[in-house]
């Protein structure tokens, strides 16, 4: 079987690595552009990586991924995955039974819930609506998307994906892929892991865009007297960070500007100031933005990270909806089987 993958983020790589090892293989043709340094999802996502999600749906894929990386020396060594735990607090309305249930599943004693007053107790949160609820997780921590991608492309390369560093310009219903000058290739199936460039390149090939979106993603490296805090998500607030290696601390707040253009995404300044203001109310810490790192996502509804077809032998994969750093492990491995099934 003959199979083209557009596309060399995390989702690409890591399906072309999972397609060429799969038993009965596929010759794999891997087509990316930026490879000279693109501000892809992959090359800036903030890599926080956890089991918990407030469904049961989403942490499924979550807890799958976290406990392969954890088991397998090969993806922590890709990752650089670094075991810092997750703090996860919602409002009081918030039925987080279930999910942590299916945390325990994979990662055995990870996940404990907490009260609002253990949370106060044991992390900066000046202050927290009196009914919150927290997961704290043991296993959890971050990694590096792009040294993920990296790693993966190197080792599709050596097991015999042919890696064309060629933007595509359009795909079609053969399935097949027109690359940029001109040529006109046939497989068995194409796949698109074009992240936020999918809709477009959808769009430009006469395709439906199949419920894809862009939306603005952004964080910022903020100097901020955090101690005691690792990666968290507050619900109430919608904050959510974690500490850099370089003693920043990433703070960011969701986006709603939907739609955006991947190529001509520049920092929202207004939300980086919103962010720091919700910071220092959170946490009653003075907050100083340093930098702001903005790019997009492709999002779809639902969420996550899938194989979605766009007819025989084409599809899709992305939709990551800002979170695919913590499910690609385990959304590789699936779609690839479901690729060559
Ligand atoms: C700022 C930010 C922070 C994030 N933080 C987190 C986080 O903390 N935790 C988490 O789980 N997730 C996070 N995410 C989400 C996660 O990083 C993304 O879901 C994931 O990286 C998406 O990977 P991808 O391969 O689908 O897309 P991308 O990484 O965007 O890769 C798509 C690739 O396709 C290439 N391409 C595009 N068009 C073409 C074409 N025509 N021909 C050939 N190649 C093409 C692009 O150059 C690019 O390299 C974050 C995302 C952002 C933007």
């Amino acid at each position: 079987m003959r199979v083209a993958i557009v596309g060399g983020g995390v989702a690409g790589a890591l399906l072309a690595w999972r397609t060429v090892r799969a038993p009965g293989g596929a010759s794999v043709d891997l087509f990316t552009e930026g490879t000279g340094g693109r501000a892809d999802a992959s090359r800036v996502s903030g890599g926080l990586v956890r089991a918990f999600e407030p469904t049961v749906e989403a942490t499924g894929p979550a807890a799958e991924s976290l406990a392969e990386i954890r088991s397998s020396d090969v993806l922590r060594e890709w990752s650089g995955y670094r075991e810092t735990g997750a703090l996860y607090v919602l409002p009081g309305v918030a039925s987080v039974k279930e999910p942590a249930e299916v945390v325990d599943a994979y990662l055995p004693g990870s996940a404990e819930v907490v009260g609002r007053d253990k949370v106060v107790r044991e992390f900066p949160f000046r202050t927290l609506p009196a009914d919150s609820v927290a997961v704290v997780e043991r296993h959890a921590g971050h990694i590096s998307p792009h040294r993920l991608r990296t790693a993966a492309l190197g080792a599709a390369a050596e097991e015999g994906v042919t890696v064309h560093s060629a933007a595509v310009d359009a795909v079609t219903q053969d399935p097949a892929v027109r690359t940029a000058d001109g040529r006109v290739l046939r497989y068995d199936r194409v796949v698109v892991a074009a992240g936020a460039w999918t809709p477009g390149l959808l769009a430009r090939s006469g395709l439906p865009v199949a419920g894809l979106r862009t939306k603005h993603i952004q964080y910022s490296l903020c100097a901020a007297a955090l101690d005691g805090l690792g990666p968290f998500v507050d619900e109430n607030s919608g904050l959510y960070g974690r500490p850099c290696a370089d003693g920043a601390f990433l703070l960011g707040l969701p986006c709603d500007r939907w739609g955006v253009d991947p190529d001509s995404v520049t920092p929202d300044g207004a939300l980086a100031q919103r962010v720091a203001e919700s910071a220092r109310r959170v946490f009653g810490v003075s907050v100083a933005v340093d930098r702001t790192v903005a790019s997009c996502d492709c999002y779809h509804d639902p969420a996550g990270l899938a194989l979605r077809s766009l007819g025989p032998g084409l599809h899709t994969f992305t939709g990551g909806s800002g979170g695919a750093a913590k499910t690609v492990v385990s959304a590789s491995r699936k779609a690839a089987a479901a690729l060559l099934a």
